[in-house]
């Protein structure tokens, strides 16, 4: 068994099969969270996971980048975003439904500061005051958190940086560090801290030897698996749309990568996300 800890089946990209997806996941024994990114979308997460006995739940939350409107281009992923304000109300009503297992996703993307009309520091202090916003909500409802979190193109580690900072002034939040592309030693400081790390099928990439080398000094126990599909799809995928199940290849990179069983990976991972989002 395998849980795909961060999955976009609520995103447009599976608007027309999106139960197909889902069953093709469940019938490999691989179940999921999809994530909301905005409120749309953590809405619609949440209808999925009810249409589920089992083996499906949502997380509902305000991704950085839909506080800001703008064109999102890069070789992984095209969308356009539309600017969002976070409404505390209506998302701690959808956060309370039974399905819902988390917050987010939320955090920090300093990857595009270049927004018309708006300073980088208006953009940097708005994502952190709904950053902080949606912790508040966490806690209040005793949930755990999926942050988002990337650095700008010059300084790569710094909204990681940043984020450390914020999470250190607030005790007893439990959470995942999702998509994680920094250091060994910043993904220490989130383990210190009490957080888990969560990878994608980046790791399969030629390219991606450092993060490979940091997935290698993590102990397994503080590292969960996930698609983040539509995008990312893992080797032999690449480039292609990517779907829960292929979370596989995400775990069998790690086994590789560790010099350990796949089924370990599994079992590992697995308990992971079952007790940090209680499911
Ligand atoms: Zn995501």
């Amino acid at each position: 068994m395998l849980i795909d800890s961060h999955s976009h089946v609520n995103f447009n990209a599976f608007k027309e099969d999106h139960d197909e997806v889902i069953k093709r996941a469940l019938d490999k024994n691989i179940w999921l969270i999809n994530v909301g990114s905005q409120y749309s979308t953590s809405e619609r997460a949440v209808k999925i996971a009810e249409n589920y006995p089992n083996g499906v739940f949502a997380a509902v939350g305000l991704h950085p980048i839909h506080l800001e409107e703008g064109m999102v281009d890069e070789e992984e992923a095209q969308f356009k975003t539309v600017q969002e304000d976070f409404i505390l109300e209506n998302y701690r009503l959808l956060a309370r439904q039974s399905k819902v297992v988390a917050i987010g996703e939320t955090g920090l993307d300093y990857y595009r500061l270049d927004v018309a009309n708006r300073s980088e520091k208006e953009i940097k202090d708005r994502q952190k005051k709904v950053f902080r916003e949606q912790l508040v909500l966490a806690n209040e409802l005793n949930l755990p958190l999926i942050f988002h979190c990337r650095g700008s193109k010059e300084n790569p580690e710094d909204a990681y940086k940043e984020m450390l900072e914020i999470l250190s002034e607030h005790k007893g939040l439990k959470g995942v560090i999702h998509c994680f592309g920094s250091t060994l030693e910043i993904a220490q400081k989130f383990i210190d801290l009490g957080f888990y790390i969560g990878f994608t099928g980046i790791i399969t990439f030629e390219k991606a030897q450092k993060l490979q080398e940091v997935v290698k000094n993590l102990p397994l126990e503080k590292i969960l698996v996930e698609t983040d599909c539509p995008y990312l799809a893992p080797e032999p995928y690449r480039g292609k749309r990517n779907e829960p199940m292929y979370v596989e290849f995400v775990a069998r990179k790690i086994a590789e990568i560790k010099g350990t069983d796949f089924d370990k990976v599994a079992d590992v991972t697995t308990r992971n996300v079952k007790e940090l989002f209680k499911i």
